[in-house]
C-alpha cells in the first residue's frame, strides 16, 4: 500500500503523535533516573506539543528506575521484584516527567495499562476515552503498562508492541520509536560491515534483516525484535512508523533524515482486535471442524456449537481464546462467550437443537464474529 507520503514527512506533519522512549534513554547505564535525560526529551517533546500536535508518550523505565531505591545492583529477573521495582520507580518516572513539562507549561497523566483489560470492550472503551479526554484538555499522557500488577499471563511485556497498540486506539498519524539504537540494522550493528536500511517498505525489505538475528530475540541486536515487531504491526494498521535513537530525538520529529522508517502495508481495524491478536494471552483453545475453518476464515462467519470438535484449557465467558484448524494451527484469536466447563455437551450440535431443549440463551455464538481476529498463516 503506498499512500504517498514518507513516513518521516507523516510524523513531522502529524497532528497526533505518540512517542515511545526505552529505558536505556531515561537512565544511567547501572539503573536508577536520569533527570537530565528526562528533561532532555521532555523539552523536545514540549515543543512539538507548543506547535499545535498532540502527543501521547509511552515510556518504559519504571523498572530500571526503581530496582536501585530497592538496593538492587541489578535490574531483578523475577516478576515480584521487577513489580516491586515497577512500583517504586514509576512515582520517580513520572515525578521526574510532571516536573520536566510543566517547566514548559504542560501538565502530563499518567495511564497504566495492562493487556488483558484491553481486550474487553467496557475497559477498552475507558482507556480510549480517558486518553481523548486528556488530549482535549491539552495534557500530555504517559503511558505504561501497569507491571505492579500484570503478571506474566496478562503481559503484553515490552513497550514497543504496547506504543504500536497505543498509537492505533489514539488514531495517531505517526509512531516514533526511541532507543539507544540509531536504526535498523541488517546484522548486528557491533559487527563490522552491517547496514543501516533507510526505509522498510515492507515485508520484503527485512528478509535480510532475519538472516542477520531478528529472530534471536534482542541478542546481538538489542531489543530490535520487538521493535520490529511493533513497526509491523502499526504499519499493518495504517500508521507510519520512524525507529531512531533518542539523541536524535529532534530530528526524528521533525522528519530529517534519520534513524528507520517504515512504510504503511495495511489499513485499521477496530482497535480492540488488534489487541485480541497481538496483546492478550489466549486462555485456551477451541478445536474446528475444516467446515467451521472455512466459514470463520473465508468467509468471515461467527464460530457455532456444531462446529467445534474440541475444547482446551480452563476459560470463563469472556477470556481470549484460540481456534485452531484440525492440525493444530492457529486459524484465529477471539473472545468466547460460554465457559469452558459448558462447552462438551454443546459441541457439534446445531444451535436450534440447543435452542429448543435448553433454552434460547444456548442459541448464542461459541465466538461472535466481531470478537474474532484470523491470525495470517
Ligand atoms: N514497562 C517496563 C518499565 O517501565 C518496560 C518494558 C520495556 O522495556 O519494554 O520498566
Amino acid at each position: 500500500m503506498n499512500t504517498g507520503v514518507s513516513p518521516r514527512q507523516a510524523v513531522a506533519s502529524a497532528e497526533r503523535l505518540v512517542v515511545k522512549i526505552g529505558s536505556s534513554s531515561l537512565t544511567e547505564s547501572g539503573g536508577g533516573l536520569d533527570p537530565d535525560r528526562v528533561d532532555s526529551l521532555a523539552g523536545i517533546i514540549a515543543e512539538r506539543r507548543a506547535a499545535g500536535s498532540q502527543v501521547v508518550v509511552v515510556s518504559s523505565g519504571a523498572i530500571a528506575t526503581g530496582f536501585p531505591h530497592l538496593g538492587l545492583s541489578r535490574r531483578p529477573r523475577e516478576l515480584a521484584t521487577q513489580q516491586a521495582s515497577a512500583s517504586v520507580g514509576q512515582g520517580l518516572l513520572l515525578a521526574r516527567y510532571t516536573a520536566a513539562f510543566a517547566a514548559h507549561g504542560f501538565t502530563v497523566g499518567q495511564i497504566l495499562l495492562t493487556a488483558d483489560d484491553m481486550t474487553r470492550r467496557s475497559h477498552y472503551r475507558n482507556a480510549q476515552q480517558t486518553l481523548e479526554t486528556l488530549l482535549g484538555l491539552g495534557v500530555i499522557p504517559i503511558v505504561n503498562e501497569n507491571d505492579t500488577v500484570a503478571t506474566d499471563e496478562i503481559r503484553v511485556g515490552d513497550n514497543d508492541r504496547l506504543a504500536a497498540l497505543v498509537a492505533h486506539l489514539v488514531r495517531a498519524q505517526g509512531l516514533v520509536l526511541l532507543s539507544d539504537i540509531d536504526g535498523l540494522y541488517d546484522g548486528p550493528p557491533n559487527r563490522g560491515g552491517t547496514r543501516l536500511i533507510a526505509e522498510v517498505r515492507g515485508p520484503q525489505d527485512l528478509v535480510d534483516v532475519s538472516a542477520g538475528g531478528i529472530g534471536a530475540a534482542g541478542v546481538g541486536l538489542g531489543g530490535m525484535a520487538t521493535k520490529v515487531e511493533a513497526a509491523r504491526i502499526a504499519t499493518a494498521a495504517g500508521i507510519p512508523v520512524v525507529l531512531a535513537s533518542a539523541a536524535d530525538a529532534r530530528s526524528a520529529l521533525s522528519g530529517a533524515d534519520v534513524g528507520t522508517a517504515f512504510h504503511v502495508t495495511g489499513r485499521r481495524i477496530p482497535s480492540r482486535l488488534l489487541w485480541l491478536g497481538h496483546a492478550s494471552t489466549p486462555r485456551g483453545g477451541l478445536r474446528l471442524d475444516d467446515g467451521a475453518v472455512a466459514a470463520v476464515v473465508q468467509r468471515r462467519m461467527s464460530l457455532l456449537p456444531a462446529g467445534v470438535t474440541a475444547v482446551e484449557g480452563d476459560f470463563v465467558a469472556g477470556d481470549p481464546v484460540e481456534l485452531l484448524d484440525p492440525t493444530g494451527r492457529v486459524v484465529a484469536r477471539g473472545l468466547v462467550n460460554f465457559d469452558s466447563a459448558e462447552l462438551p455437551p454443546l459441541l457439534g450440535r446445531s444451535t436450534r437443537d440447543l435452542a429448543r431443549e435448553l433454552g434460547a440463551a444456548y442459541e448464542r455464538e461459541v465466538v461472535h464474529r466481531d470478537d474474532l481476529i484470523i491470525i495470517e498463516a
